[in-house]
């Protein structure tokens, strides 16, 4: 991986090796205390309470209680028997956590799948991603220590919605790797049929470190986090939980001041100004619009980027990129990504920013998938915080938005090198 990779100083690190980009074999693995089946001691069932006494959510984006999520499946398995699925789908442009974890510490998400399939008795097992060195990873994994439980790799081709947990279902089902529509959702009709529990790699990794025998419950909680901006060399964090959006800004830029803006989350989780009081937490905040998602933080820089053009690429991407199957999230996506596009070129109007409100309130939930969501989230947070930007690129043409289109670096924007 083209990156760079640090732990928060002071941090205790489980996650990120000392030396990161070296796979972890079987022995070094069950060294620091993996495959030690910690929660056997009070028998399996426990699971589900150390999972919640940890507070474990979902780090593919969603944030669902990881342990509600394995409880929905044992009531709907209760007249056969379920599949896992670990999840490293990773569509998110600005994250590259999970193929980190597939490709460097796979043993660790073994380790937390075959945790869940024994706890679910599962009857199989599933570890889907895009990603053909994580695949190759992961099979290696498989040779070295053979589960009880039977574990299938399958490599997909890359597509943003390729993760989604419906989509991911379908593709393990023989379909086309498609968001379908809910209900039913996974937990109850999942791959052929079965009850599923589909979990994100990093969700697995930490439930591995959770019921690790080394686990030591005074251990400040960790998560990886995945940072970027147009300048700033991609880099993989190892984070302290509560940390604040300022602290990672200066860490990451030298300067707090050094960015205007955050997209947080993937191109779910929002578009937040420079002065942002946002805390890194799984745990969603009911009073914020904004949500931590899949842990990726894509800086915004004061000199070099804009945050209305990066939104506006991001809504050219959805509008590219979507699974072209359900008509409002194609004719919202186009429509919006034009009037985005349209602003970046200084073609601005009070209509243009009522049709902005308009999509952010009419898009959410018209879709299989969440994109339509996201956008309009995206939406809804260029018109809370980003007015006066709008309006300035409306008065004169954004002198950085010109230098990007310009220059080629708006693409590599979306691009990271893992
Ligand atoms: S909402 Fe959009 S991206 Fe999601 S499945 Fe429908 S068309 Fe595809």
């Amino acid at each position: 991986m083209e990156l760079d990779a640090r732990t928060w100083p002071g941090l205790a690190s489980s996650m990120l090796l000392s030396a990161p980009w070296k796979k972890e074999d079987c022995d070094a693995y069950r060294a620091r205390g993996g495959y030690a089946h910690g929660m056997a001691r009070n028998g399996e069932r426990d699971l589900l309470r150390i999972l919640r006494d940890a507070g474990l959510r979902g780090r593919g984006g969603a944030a669902f209680p990881t342990a509600t999520k394995l409880e929905a499946v044992v009531k709907a398995a209760s007249h056969t028997r379920p599949y896992v699925v670990a999840n490293g789908g990773e569509g998110e442009p600005f994250s590259f956590k999970d193929r980190y974890l597939m490709r460097y510490r796979p043993h660790m998400v073994l380790d937390g799948l075959t945790a869940c399939a024994d706890f679910l008795d599962a009857e199989r097992a599933f570890v889907f991603t895009c990603d053909e060195l994580a695949a190759e990873s992961m099979r290696e994994a498989l040779r070295e220590r053979e589960p009880r439980v039977p574990v299938f790799v399958h490599l997909s081709e890359h597509a943003y919605v390729a993760g989604e947990e419906s989509a991911v279902v379908d593709r393990l089902s023989g379909g086309l790797g498609l968001p379908t529509d809910k209900p039913p959702r996974p937990f109850e009709h999942g791959v052929h049929g079965r009850p599923t529990a589909v979990l994100n790699v990093d969700t697995l990794a930490q439930v591995a470190l959770l019921t690790s025998a080394s686990e030591d419950s005074s251990q400040q909680a960790s998560f990886l986090a995945s940072v970027a901006s147009i300048t700033g060399r991609p880099t993989l964090y190892e984070l302290p939980a509560g940390l604040s959006l300022q602290e990672l800004a200066e860490d990451f830029g030298g300067d707090r001041s050094a960015f205007t803006a955050t997209v947080i989350g993937g191109f779910f989780g929002g578009l937040v100004p420079g002065t942002s009081d946002f805390v890194l937490d799984f745990a969603p905040d009911p009073r914020s619009d904004t949500a931590i998602g899949c842990a990726s933080f894509y800086f915004v820089d004061r000199d070099l980027d804009c945050p209305i053009g990066v939104a506006a690429d991001i809504g050219l991407y959805l509008s590219r990129r979507n699974a072209r199957q359900c008509g409002p999230c194609v004719r919202g996506t186009s429509s919006a990504a034009k009037a985005l596009q349209s602003i970046t070129r200084g073609a601005f109007t009070d209509a243009t920013l009522d049709d902005l409100a308009r999509w952010s309130t009419i898009l959410p939930g018209r879709g299989a998938c969440g994109v339509p969501d996201g956008l309009a989230r995206l939406l809804r947070c260029l018109l809370a915080d980003f007015t006066a930007e709008l309006h300035e690129h409306a008065r004169r043409p954004c002198p950085r938005c010109e230098d990007l289109r310009t220059s080629g670096r708006r693409e590599a924007r979306f691009h990271i090198p893992v």
